[in-house]
């Protein structure tokens, strides 16, 4: 595994151990030549997945890609990388067992959001401000009060959507 700070081929493994759902292997890596220290995941991959986007075109699923945008949207709050890495598992295998091979984005973005909901209210509304591409400050009025309508019914459901499905 080549170091991605400095392009060394010949990084060393220092430790590999089950991840926490037991769904990937996690590897510590150290690079001889720089000193940096990274970690790499080796996971079953049941199917070859195709996202179709809004545009119709084609492009296969991303895992890393997904991964990235969930971070972004629960950037400083009280939600660790380990529960990310819980959601995008748990949106994976949701995939690969459904029986399709081409997954519409927008279905990926309603798992994503349907996670967060129950994870953290402003990851929620900052992923689906991204997702639902808000052009007009109504359409993010809207949505907000949507919210607080059902903030009011109570409280939003526990960690329950994170975990694994199957
Ligand atoms: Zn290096």
């Amino acid at each position: 595994m080549r170091c991605p700070f400095c392009g060394f081929e010949e990084t060393q493994v220092k430790d590999s151990r089950p991840s926490e759902d037991n769904s990937a292997i996690r590897r510590r890596r150290f690079c001889p030549a720089c000193g940096s220290r990274f970690t790499t995941f080796e996971r079953v991959q049941l199917r070859e997945l195709t996202v179709i986007k809004k545009d119709k075109s084609k492009t296969p699923f991303d895992r890393d890609k997904l991964q990235r945008s969930i971070t972004i949207a629960v950037r400083k709050r009280p939600i660790s990388s380990e529960q990310v890495e819980l959601i995008v598992n748990s949106i994976q295998r949701q995939l690969e067992v459904s029986g399709e091979n081409e997954i519409p984005s927008g279905q990926i973005g309603e798992m994503v959001m349907e996670a967060l909901s129950g994870l953290d209210p402003v990851a929620y509304v900052r992923f689906a401000s991204v997702y639902r591409d808000f052009r007009e400050a109504k359409d993010f009025k809207a949505f907000i009060s949507s919210l607080e309508a059902v903030a009011e019914a109570g409280p939003l459901e526990g960690k329950e959507n994170v975990k694994n499905e199957n």
